[in-house]
């Protein structure tokens, strides 16, 4: 059963977007679970199942998004919580808060309040049924899997077992109980991470950071895992001129997110028995969370400018894309789901997007 439920957020104008076209937005005659995002050349109406907009408060997005996962995770299911949009629209602040060492209580994201709730669990088992709680934090740049708690491990592979699902072999899992625990976890995490971005010369825009949540029953011999996956910056990047490394680069991030547009076309067009999740780590470490028994949601980040109309449209297309899982997981025709608009369904510009990238 995979159930992946996909909404939108919004963030605020920046001073820069202020500054060139005050108040404009693209987005008109909108409701919580839909709107029309208006450029130069079209209207569209896209529908999703919800949609945060720019007052939005972290709570609401964790209430709605994040909230029934944990829940299903203490019950035995996997969890997944995806992040995605261009750099710079709002992927990390949903995520980690406007910084993860200086949250307060209202902009907390979407991994301390998580981790909260589990620990909630923790001190109150239901039934008293006593579990663990083991975190991990990876990041995938170029097709390489790197440990963020020790950087001598450079290079993990991706492993299925029966026990474990697909899982990270060797990475360090650290026992978390408390949120203090989580938040110096979190800051060497972090810190790892700036150090690797300074020997490689890369932004973290350009990798995708994957925190792993472990959760082990006494008495079960399977465990649960609650992955969440900031992702890579999803704007195309510019190839012209580039050379090298850079060249190199370029051409891998497009190819661990179209690998996921691939793998999302196949699960949405029927042909399931030829999924291609081992074309990339990213879609091999996701196969639970997109057509397994996992509880998923999609968070498609966007900027309401009109500075950054393609993009984000590019970034809603996607999400659109990936709703259709659900109909086809329930399986009943993907164009009986009349919550997508004709115009946005109809526009031949989506599957070129996930399948030509
Ligand atoms: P991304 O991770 O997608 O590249 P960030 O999360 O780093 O983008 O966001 C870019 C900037 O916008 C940051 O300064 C961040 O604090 C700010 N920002 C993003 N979303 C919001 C929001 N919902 N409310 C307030 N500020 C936000
Ligand atoms: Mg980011």
């Amino acid at each position: 059963m995979s159930n992946v439920a996909v909404c939108v957020r919004f963030r605020p104008l920046n001073s820069r977007e202020r500054r060139i076209n005050g108040d404009l937005a693209c987005i008109h005659s909108f409701d919580s679970e839909s709107f029309v995002f208006k450029d130069e050349k079209e209207d569209i109406r896209f529908c999703f199942d919800k949609v945060f907009y720019s007052d939005s408060e972290q709570l609401d997005v964790y209430e709605f998004l994040a909230s029934p996962i944990v829940e299903d995770v203490m019950n035995g299911l996997n969890g997944a919580i995806i992040t995605y949009g261009q750099t710079g629209a709002g992927k990390t602040y949903s995520m980690e808060g406007p910084s993860i060492l200086e949250c307060v209580e209202h902009n907390k994201g979407l991994l301390q309040r998580v981790t909260d709730e589990l620990f909630g669990f923790l001190r109150h088992p239901v039934d008293n049924k006593k579990f663990t709680i083991k975190m991990s934090m990876v990041e995938i740049y170029m097709e390489k899997v790197r440990d963020l708690f020790d950087l001598s491990k450079d290079n993990l592979q991706i492993k299925e077992s029966k026990t474990r699902g697909i899982f990270i072999s060797g990475a360090t899992e650290i026992t978390i109980t408390n949120s203090s625990e989580v938040q110096q976890c979190l800051s060497i995490g972090i810190a790892n991470r700036a150090v690797g971005e300074t020997q490689m010369n890369l932004t973290s825009s350009r990798s995708h950071c994957l925190y792993i949540f472990i959760v082990q029953h006494e008495e079960r011999s399977r465990s649960g895992k609650f992955v969440l996956v900031d992702l890579a910056g999803s704007e195309k990047v510019e190839k012209t001129g580039a050379e090298g490394r850079l060249l190199e680069e370029a051409k891998t991030i497009n190819k661990s997110l179209s690998a996921l547009g691939n793998v999302i076309n196949a699960l949405t067009s029927g042909k399931t028995n030829h999924v291609p999740y081992r074309d990339s780590k990213l879609t091999r470490f996701l196969q639970d969370a997109l057509g397994g028994n996992s509880r998923t949601a999609l968070l498609c980040c966007c900027s309401p400018s009109p500075l950054n109309a393609s993009e984000s449209l590019s970034t809603l297309r996607f999400g659109t894309r990936l709703k259709l899982i659900k109909s086809v997981q329930r399986s009943f025709p993907a164009d009986d789901d009349s919550s997508i608009s004709k115009q946005a369904t109809s526009d031949s510009s989506i599957s070129k997007q996930t399948t030509s990238d």
